[in-house]
């Protein structure tokens, strides 16, 4: 059997063999008890994970789902939102607000640089009837990893009443983070970043204060109404069927992030991204992000000059068996490459995926210097 190619990619991540094993298990009927329990320790897995006393509602669809669910739970059409457009899931949130008729005021941060909180908080001075602020904790697209707890304390210092929603889907178990401590009111997640499962699976929580909000929407809604999931979760139950493997495999997934403890676990990520941005600036290139604001979860590098970034990674999978992502949307698209230290990935697979790009990058004739 060939080797299988090592995923280096910021979602879908590898996913380890106990959690495999785990997705192979047979499929159990989902309105038994056996079931119940399953969901009962996913969930309460998934609440230290997020750092929330709150209840974590597992969805069946990608993290953009949780994402959609959020916009319509808490907002109506004619709402003001303000968006912090750091990348292009930045920009996602922005859209789907835009899609169910929310005025969005945009904060567009420079790509790859933190967020001017003094800004942004004159920017909530100016809008006071801003009904809510969405960011990204790590913005996938650049590396950039946002100060969610300084987003809330400019909210708070400028006399808003705006909810925080934070999307989480690449930064859950790779960056730091704590909702209930930042004072995140709708945090979302998925399975296939730093949860190291296959992607179907979404995860969402509301603080007290959203769930008041929710109340309030008048956005049109039925799979995505969060008041059928919550009263379900009451009785241990889904409004619809779950996606009965993947929770079984997230079960598994969440007794190896979890182990330690959560902070471990993002700081193994911390030690991981800190290897690779040396490793890759002892070759001479340059990072994207700036490293005071750089993720746990993905660095990105740019691509030197001469070189095509596209024709770059396609080698990197042909000649060595591992894929790396490329940049997303046509400003970073051949321009830059994306190595992900989410989840599973190991030093081995770093290792092996630093020496294909310094290789590669020396047989495209660029000057890696040392
Ligand atoms: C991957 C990702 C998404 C999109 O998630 P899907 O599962 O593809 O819907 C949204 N936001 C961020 C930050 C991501 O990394």
């Amino acid at each position: 059997m060939s080797q299988e190619p090592i995923l280096l990619t910021p979602g879908p991540s590898i996913v380890p063999l106990p959690v495999r094993e785990a997705l192979g298990r047979p499929i159990i009927h989902h309105r038994t008890k056996e079931f119940q329990a399953i969901l009962k320790e996913a969930e309460a897995g998934l609440r230290v994970l997020f750092g929330t006393s709150q209840e974590v509602l597992i969805l069946t669809s990608s993290g953009t789902g949780a994402m959609e669910a959020s916009v319509i739970n808490l907002l109506s059409a004619g709402d003001e939102a303000i968006v912090i457009r750091g990348g292009k899931f930045g920009e996602r949130w922005g859209e789907i607000c835009e899609a169910f008729g929310i005025k969005v005021i945009n904060v567009d941060p420079v790509w790859g640089k933190p967020l001017d909180l003094a800004k942004f908080q004159q920017t909530l001075q100016q809008n006071p009837n801003v009904k809510a602020v969405f960011s990204t904790l790590c913005e996938t697209s650049t590396g950039v990893r946002f100060d969610i707890a300084g987003i809330k304390k400019a909210i708070t210092q400028a006399g808003s009443k705006a909810l925080l929603a934070v999307d989480a889907i690449s930064g859950l178990g790779s960056d730091p983070f704590s909702m209930d401590a930042f004072g995140v009111d709708a945090a979302v997640s998925g399975s296939q970043k730093g949860l190291m499962l296959p992607p179907g699976l979404a995860f969402i929580a509301l603080s007290a204060r959203a769930w008041e909000a929710v109340k309030a929407s008048k956005t049109p809604k039925y799979y995505y109404d969060l008041n059928l999931a919550k009263k379900a979760w009451e009785s241990t139950d889904t409004p619809f069927t779950p996606a009965v493997g993947l929770v079984i495999g997230l079960v598994e997934s969440l007794r190896i992030i979890l182990k330690d403890s959560a902070e471990k676990f993002a700081a193994h990520h911390g030690a991981n991204a800190q290897y690779v941005r040396d490793a890759v600036k002892a070759m001479g290139l340059e990072l994207y992000a700036d490293p005071s604001c750089a993720s746990n979860a993905v660095t990105m590098i740019n691509v030197p000059a001469g070189v095509d970034g596209k024709e770059l990674i396609k080698q990197i999978q042909s000649k060595h068996g591992v894929i790396v992502a490329g940049g997303q949307g046509k400003e970073l698209v051949g321009k830059v490459i994306r190595i992900a230290t989410m989840g599973a990935v190991g030093r081995t697979e770093l290792d092996a995926g630093l020496k294909a790009l310094e290789s590669v990058l020396k047989e495209m004739g660029a000057a890696a210097q040392k």
